[in-house]
């Protein structure tokens, strides 16, 4: 086992304080030199994880590109996804949910049962999100995210290195921006010409499934768009969808 898988195991808390001391573009280079198809950005197209491909271009080309196609995203998050490729000259891996799992559910509760109940909603996460994702995991030992402090008081906390566990074992998960805001990601788009979701220019302030992300308001928290039809009913509704935490969707 490499000294570093080894730390991984051990859990080894001087590994994670280096970690944390790096800068984004050093995180990526490590990631990719020590790892090489072993670690992957695994990215929903927002702008974080698009300047982190870009900057993956530059100092660590070969680092690999992931993304969970829930099979419900907005027609404007799949344009994007063509154009990431056709301008990097890289192939988007794309994970989808387990069509018989799918179909099961879609015949069971409805297409659209997250409008139901916050239980249906997370069982549909689950199948089209947090399953989907742990395939995606099971090829890397370094899981590279978007995760921002600014984008909810549940993240506020997140780390640039922490340890994940998984129940195959431990692996790496890397937030390289975790501590920049919205207005550092939008000049960094600016500068470097970085495609973006066009959904931004029309009040978006999150972006993940067709309906279930909606445009917010000045005053709102960057996530208050998703499941919009929750906050009202449970103005303390998560905002998660189960990928960066341990929701148990699957027990309906
Ligand atoms: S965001 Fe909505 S459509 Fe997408 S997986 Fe979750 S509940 Fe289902």
């Amino acid at each position: 086992m490499s000294p570093i898988l080894e730390s991984i195991q051990s859990q080894d808390t001087a590994l994670l304080d280096e970690l944390n001391q790096m800068e984004p573009e050093q995180l990526l280079s490590w990631a990719s030199t020590n790892f090489g198809d072993r670690a992957g950005i695994i990215t929903s197209f927002q702008d974080t994880g698009c300047v982190m491909v870009d900057m993956a271009s530059k100092i660590a080309p070969d680092l690999r590109v992931l993304t969970i196609d829930t099979l419900r995203l907005h027609p404007e998050t799949y344009a994007l996804m063509n154009t990431v490729e056709e301008r990097y000259g890289i192939t988007v891996e794309r994970f989808k949910p387990d069509p018989v799992k799918l179909k099961q559910m879609v015949q069971q509760h409805g297409e659209f049962l997250f409008f139901d109940s916050k239980t249906k909603q997370e069982f549909c996460c689950q199948i089209r999100k947090v399953e989907p994702n742990i395939e995606a995991l099971k090829t890397v030992d370094v899981w590279i995210t978007g995760l921002r402090q600014d984008h909810s008081d549940t993240r506020s906390e997140t780390p640039k290195a922490q340890f994940d566990e998984t129940v195959w074992g431990k692996i790496i998960k890397l937030a390289p921006l975790a501590n920049w805001n919205a207005q550092k990601i939008k000049a960094y788009v600016d500068e470097h010409e970085v495609p973006y979701n066009s959904l931004y220019d029309n009040g978006y302030t999150s972006i993940g499934c067709k309906i279930c992300s909606t445009p917010t308001l000045p005053h709102e928290d960057v996530r208050a768009g998703r499941w919009r039809w929750f906050n009202a009913m449970d103005p303390e509704s998560s905002k998660e969808c189960g990928i960066h935490t341990n929701v148990d969707g699957g027990g309906i």
